[in-house]
C-alpha cells in the first residue's frame, strides 16, 4: 500500500512585503510540515489582479527562501487553475445554491428582513419562503456580469483546531450568503482556497487565527463539494504594541526592510521563536534549531494562552533587540 502522506501547504497572498506576523505564521506552518514529514506546497494567491503583483511575488518569494523556508513540488498559482473553480461552482449551481447578484451583503440583510426572513441574522434569499419572483428582481437577484453567492443556510459548524480546540461559528451570521464568484468573472476568495487545498490533497491548513470563522465557511463548503475538510492549525496573531495588527502597512516590519538594515535571518527566526514559545529566551536561533525546538504540544498551550489575549503584543525593545540597538 502506498503510504498517505498529509500535506500542507504555505498561501501567501502577493500584495506587499512579508511582515513579522505573517513570517512568524510560514514558519510555524513550515516547522511543523517539516517535523512531521508532510509536504509542503507554495501557493499563490494571486486572484485579485488588481491587488496583486509580479514584483510583491519576487520580494515574497526572496524573503521566505531568505528565512530559510523551502517548499515541494512546484508553485501553484491560483490564477492557473480556473478551470478546477468553474467546475466547483457549477457543481454548487446545479445543486440549487448559486444566486447571481449585484447587491452588497447589508442591501442582503435589509431585504431579508424587510421579508420577514425567518431568522434574524441571515440574509439566506433563495431560501426565504417569501422571495417571489418580482421581489427577486427588485433585489437585483437576475443574471449578468455579477456576483454569485453562496445561498447559506443558518446553523452552527463546529471546527475542531488542533492548536485552538473546539470552536463554534454560524457560517451565514459570519459573512451573509457569501460571493463565490465575482463579476470579474473569477473564483472568490473562499471558493478558490477550498477548491485548490481539495484538488492539491492538502490535509493539513496551517494559518493565522483572523482566518478562524472562515475555516467554518470552508468546512461548509467542503460538505457541499462532497469533501471532506482538512485539519485546521489557527495561529494566534502578532499585533503591535498597541495591539493593533500587524499588517502591510507596517513596511519597517517586512523581511526586505530588516534584511536591508543588516539584521540577519537568525535573530529575526529567534524573536519568531520567542514570541510563540519555542524558546524562552531572545536569542538568535538557526532555522534547524527551530524546527528542533518547535514541540506541538508547548505550540497548543501558547497558542490557546495567546489566543485568549487576542494576539501577541510585540514590544519596542524586542524590536530594538532585532536591530541589536540593546544587547
Ligand atoms: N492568502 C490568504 C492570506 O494571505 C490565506 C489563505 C488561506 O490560508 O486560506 O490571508
Amino acid at each position: 500500500m502506498i503510504p498517505q502522506t498529509r500535506t500542507t501547504r504555505l498561501a501567501p497572498s502577493p500584495t506587499g512585503g512579508l511582515h513579522l506576523g505573517n513570517a512568524r505564521s510560514f514558519l510555524l506552518n513550515w516547522a511543523l510540515g517539516r517535523k512531521a514529514g508532510w509536504s509542503i506546497r507554495m501557493r499563490m494567491d494571486d486572484l485579485d489582479t488588481e491587488r496583486c503583483s509580479v514584483e510583491a511575488e519576487e520580494t515574497l518569494l526572496a524573503s521566505l527562501a531568505w528565512l530559510g523556508i523551502d517548499h515541494d513540488g512546484p508553485i501553484i498559482r491560483q490564477r492557473a487553475t480556473p478551470a478546477h473553480h468553474r467546475m466547483a461552482l457549477e457543481r454548487l449551481s446545479e445543486a440549487g445554491l448559486i444566486f447571481a447578484c449585484d447587491r452588497s451583503r447589508r442591501d442582503l440583510r435589509a431585504a431579508a428582513e424587510a421579508l420577514g426572513a425567518p431568522h434574524e441574522s441571515g440574509t439566506n434569499l433563495v431560501s426565504t419562503p417569501a422571495m417571489r419572483p418580482e421581489d427577486r428582481a427588485a433585489w437585483g437577484l437576475q443574471d449578468g456580469p455579477l456576483n454569485h453567492r453562496l445561498a447559506l443556510e443558518p446553523g452552527e459548524e463546529v471546527v475542531e483546531d488542533a492548536l485552538l480546540g473546539t470552536r463554534s461559528f454560524d457560517p451565514l451570521e459570519r459573512f451573509g450568503d457569501p460571493i463565490l464568484w465575482t463579476r470579474r468573472d473569477t473564483a472568490a476568495y473562499h471558493l478558490a482556497s477550498v477548491v485548490d487545498d481539495l484538488e492539491r490533497g492538502v490535509t493539513d491548513v496551517v494559518r493565522g487565527e483572523d482566518l478562524l470563522p472562515s475555516a467554518a465557511l470552508h468546512q461548509r463548503l467542503c460538505r457541499l463539494l462532497g469533501a471532506d475538510p482538512p485539519r485546521w492549525w489557527h495561529l494566534p496573531l502578532m499585533l503591535d504594541h498597541q495591539g493593533r495588527r500587524l499588517a502591510k502597512r507596517d513596511g519597517d516590519l517586512t523581511m526586505s526592510t530588516l534584511r536591508q538594515r543588516g539584521v540577519p535571518p537568525e535573530r529575526v527566526i529567534g524573536l519568531l521563536a520567542r514570541t510563540s514559545g519555542v524558546q524562552e529566551t531572545t536569542e538568535p536561533m538557526s532555522i534547524e534549531d527551530f524546527v528542533q525546538a518547535l514541540d506541538v504540544r508547548a505550540l497548543t498551550e501558547w497558542a490557546r494562552a495567546e489566543s485568549r489575549e487576542g494576539g501577541y503584543r510585540l514590544l519596542p525593545e524586542e524590536l530594538d533587540w532585532l536591530e541589536r540597538r540593546t544587547t
